[in-house]
């Protein structure tokens, strides 16, 4: 840019509720906002099943459908919106690959590792693409919709 400063991305990220019920929403904070990130938006939600099925609607034909959805709305989610430069791919590294237990080995840093237990109950979520980023902002800050 012609001032010299840097173009900021914006992704969605969520602690998903085993994150939350285990206590690990001021530790993955701390991380987030040690590695330079804005918190621009948090809002605690409470998924339906309808919600849940819309959000992960990439993966419904998945044999693991029904239990995340299941895992989804076994209690609230905190979402917020990040904003730093790369975020989107930034916020995808530091939470780590989807199975927490192969986290736990290949990336020991990573906020899966800390927090995550499976392939399913991996504590966070990150978007992986902007066209991604933009839905799912959208899907729980609805004034973030585009237009
Ligand atoms: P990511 O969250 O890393 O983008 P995916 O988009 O592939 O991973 O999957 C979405 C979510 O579905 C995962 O975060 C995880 O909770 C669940 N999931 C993915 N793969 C499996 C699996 N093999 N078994 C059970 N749950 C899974
Ligand atoms: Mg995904």
């Amino acid at each position: 840019l012609s001032n010299g400063s840097v173009e900021k991305e914006k992704t969605l990220a969520m602690i998903k509720p085993d994150g939350l019920s285990g206590n690990y929403t001021d530790e993955i904070k701390k991380v987030i906002l040690e590695s330079g990130f804005s918190i621009l938006r948090e809002r605690v939600v409470r998924l339906d099943e309808d919600g849940a099925k819309t959000f992960y609607a990439e993966h419904s034909s998945r044999s693991f459908f029904s239990s995340l959805i299941k895992y989804m709305t076994s209690g609230p989610v905190l979402a917020m919106v990040l904003e730093k430069e790369n975020a989107i791919t930034d916020w995808r590294a530091l939470i780590g690959p989807t199975d927490a237990k192969k986290a736990k080995i290949s990336h020991p840093h990573s906020i899966r590792a800390m927090c995550g237990l499976d392939s399913e109950k991996n504590c966070v979520h990150g978007s992986d693409s902007p066209e991604s980023a933009q839905r799912e902002m959208s899907f729980f800050f609805q004034e973030m919709s585009s237009g």
